[in-house]
């Protein structure tokens, strides 16, 4: 055998969640990828930056690789010694011709392997609340292409007649006459039928009712490929099953301006309701570099009552600086700790404190209200924060007569990259929504899109803020806030998002 190998992967319906872990594994160590037209894009992001990756996606009529070629190409980057990954939509083995490529290498003398993927037949109903089979309802299922060749039958009597679930593939160009010979060939009217556009994905679009009307509403919505065409009577249980379309962040595309090391968990959380996410990070944490005062602090930390933490990353910095200058965590025994919020008590857990105050309110004025009566004037108080925060909290606990040193640990930056691409669509207005999180991602978000843009952005896309604080700084820029979390923090942002209509 030639020594390269290929591994037929299939990539799934659409969401990039239902790529297997065994298909991710080998996109992680992939030279060269070849994806076709359904493979969702995103997950290519797996495939290494060096990975050489090559659309071979077939419009339907339009053939822009022929099968051929396509074998052809697989061929010729397989002798090159290198991993090929074929990377094919739903399962390679399912309509795919994976069967032929398989063959193909087979022929020539290459090794194979095939990684099986969920396919669409059976996931994209599941998605729409429609189960293939279901006890007393349904008790088989076939998948049937709907893409035969002209003048031959695709629904012949026993396909019609002696199975209960049809699964058509490809089948809306011929959608009226595969409906016609069901009919003819025994199927009633009435038979529950759906067709679901783009399964999966948070574009999903469902039609469902009878195969007597399906043809003709399909025609007067405009319903287009890719579609798959079900007909049985488990269509019915989708009004009970159905549950994505009733996610309430469904088919909303909501932009997150959070830092990247940040938006991660925040953008799987907004997938889970259903809608897509945009990542625009408009603030990159730089640290700063020189902290000698702060390691000149570590020396006579004990001289100080309160330890104040704003932000989970100053908690981050401020550690990451006690253990790189060799300073025994036990210096801080003794120390009261307080934290802005639940993020910020959350990072200090991780690192061994408990914290010892979060206030009720989780911003600057919420701190100096609630440690208003655990204080003595006099006290000192150390506060390492971000450069550029607001200076209310320091002028606050001033004013109640404690000594505050502030030292700044970081700084929040515009990033040096900015993909433009996205930003171009922003002001467009193709989200839904934008989610400021602190009133600098706002600031930040405006000198990014150009301040003549605002306007235009609000008047499409709603805005979401974390709190009061990035509320006004959202107005001063002319945003209009429709939705504020209540708690002033991530979970709060989300539950205020979901309840949105
Ligand atoms: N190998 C693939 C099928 C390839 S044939 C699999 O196992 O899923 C392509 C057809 O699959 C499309 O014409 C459409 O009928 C169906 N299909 C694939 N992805 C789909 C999706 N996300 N939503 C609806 N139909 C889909």
């Amino acid at each position: 055998m030639k020594k390269g190998v290929v591994y037929i992967v299939g990539a799934g319906p659409g969401d990039p969640g239902l790529l297997t872990i065994k298909g991710k594994n080998v996109l992680q160590k992939a030279d060269v990828v070849i994806y076709d037209r359904l493979v969702n894009k995103e997950m290519l992001a797996h495939a290494p930056d060096r990975a050489e990756l090559i659309y071979a996606g077939k419009e339907s009529g339009k053939n822009a690789f022929s099968q051929d070629r396509i074998n052809e190409l697989i061929v010729q980057k397989a002798s090159e010694g290198r991993a090929v990954v074929r990377l094919k939509g739903g399962d390679p083995f399912v309509f795919g011709r994976g069967g032929e490529e398989a063959l193909h290498l087979v022929e020539q003398g290459y090794g194979f392997e095939v990684v099986p993927g969920v396919t669409s037949a059976s996931a994209v109903p599941a998605y729409a609340g429609i189960p293939l089979t279901h006890r007393g309802i349904s008790s088989s299922f076939a998948v049937i292409t709907g893409h035969g060749k002209k003048g031959t039958p695709i629904c012949q009597e026993e396909i019609s007649k002696g199975i209960d679930t049809l699964v058509f593939l490809m089948g809306m160009e011929n959608l009226a006459s595969i409906v016609e010979q069901l009919i003819a060939n025994g199927k009633t009217a009435e038979t529950p039928a759906a067709l679901i556009q783009n399964g999966t994905l948070p574009e999903q679009k469902v039609l469902a009712g009878t195969l007597g009307q399906i043809a003709r509403c399909a025609e007067e919505t405009g319903f287009g490929p890719p579609a798959l065409f079900i007909v049985g009577d488990v269509v019915e249980l989708r009004e009970k099953l159905n549950r994505v379309e009733k996610k309430p962040l469904r088919g909303k595309t909501v932009v997150i301006t959070r830092p990247e090391a940040q938006a991660d968990s925040f953008g799987e959380t907004i997938i889970a309701l259903g809608g897509r996410v945009v990542k625009l990070p408009v603030i990159e944490i730089k640290r700063k570099t020189d902290l000698k005062r702060l390691c000149k602090i570590f020396k006579n930390i004990d001289a100080f009552d309160w330890l104040v933490f704003t932000s989970a990353n100053a908690v981050e910095i401020f550690f990451d600086e006690l253990v790189s200058e060799n300073v025994d965590i036990r210096v801080l025994k003794g120390i009261k700790i307080c934290a802005i919020g639940p993020a910020t008590e959350a990072k200090l857990r991780q690192r061994g404190i408990l914290t010892d105050l979060v206030p009720d309110r989780y911003c600057a004025e919420g701190i100096v209200d609630a440690l208003e009566e655990r204080i003595k004037p006099g006290m000192r108080v150390l506060l390492p924060r971000a450069q550029g925060a607001r200076a209310v909290l320091a002028e606050g606990l001033r004013e109640m007569g404690l000594h505050v040193e502030e030292i700044y640990l970081y700084e929040a930056v515009v990033p040096l990259r900015i993909d433009d691409e996205i930003v171009e669509k922003i002001i467009k207005g193709c989200a839904e929504i934008i989610i400021f999180t602190s009133p600098s991602t706002v600031s930040n978000f405006v000198d990014i899109v150009g301040r003549k843009h605002v306007k235009q952005i609000d008047s499409k896309t709603k805005t979401a803020c974390i709190g009061p604080i990035t509320s006004d700084a959202a107005r001063k820029f002319g945003f209009t806030v429709d939705m504020e979390a209540e708690s002033y923090t991530i979970n709060g942002l989300i539950d205020a998002l979901a309840a949105m209509q």
